[in-house]
């Protein structure tokens, strides 16, 4: 039971907050938020880069220091590798859109088999 819920949290914790999708090169900003690298540089060039701030905690940076963030690069392996065995499960939850990505979690670790969500 308590793996299940660490499962959540890893699925969880390798979502960019940016796109919703799971870590593509994941990069660490200097305030320890992390994005995909495409992400967080299309963010900055959108913005006209005048700024570079952290879309979530909105810290300005005066250089871009993006530094490849490898813990987080291994668990969206294993959550990746995680979500292919469960894949087989009936029981998983299937995003009703059938999003590519997206990835239902339970609300409640406790009660896994209620309160699944999806991102979309
Ligand atoms: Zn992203
Ligand atoms: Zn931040």
């Amino acid at each position: 039971m308590e793996g299940m819920g660490l499962v959540a949290q890893l699925h969880r914790s390798t979502i960019c907050p940016m796109c919703r999708d799971r870590f593509k090169d994941p990069v660490l900003l200097d305030c320890d938020h992390s994005y995909c690298r495409a992400c967080i540089t299309g963010f900055w060039a959108r913005d006209g880069a005048r700024v570079l701030s952290c879309p979530q905690c909105h810290r300005v940076f005066e250089k871009k220091n993006l530094r490849t963030h490898v813990k987080l690069a291994v668990e969206v392996k294993i959550a990746q590798n995680l979500s292919a065995k469960t894949a087989q499960d009936p029981l998983t939850p299937k995003c009703r859109r059938g999003r590519r990505g997206c990835l239902p979690v339970s609300v409640i670790p406790e009660r896994k088999d209620i309160g699944k969500i999806c991102s979309c």
